[in-house]
């Protein structure tokens, strides 16, 4: 069995960009989440941790990199993120 699986991030990593989220591949989703919370396993995570940035999971799906590469394509939507889905301004 193998997860993919989406983490918000609470700010935007590089400032003047969108990019909230990491979206990654994992058989074994526990280990690799603390992994990302110690900074390890992703670049991005790394960052996030040096600028004291937190993050939630926000998704996972039941998947493999297959399912990653599609997910990829619309990673910074909304529509797949539950967490900046129920936070839209406009939204009661
Ligand atoms: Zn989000």
């Amino acid at each position: 069995m193998s997860y993919v699986y989406l983490l918000h991030f609470s700010k935007p990593i590089t400032p003047g960009r969108p990019a909230q989220h990491y979206l990654g591949w994992a058989s074994d989703l526990d280990d690799r989440i603390r992994k990302h919370r110690n900074g390890k396993g992703s670049r991005l995570c790394q960052v996030a941790k040096e600028r004291g940035i937190s993050f939630e999971l926000a998704e996972v799906w039941k998947g493999d990199r297959a399912l990653e590469r599609k997910l990829k394509q619309n990673k910074n939507s909304p529509k797949i993120c539950p967490i900046c889905y129920h936070n839209k301004p406009n939204r009661k």
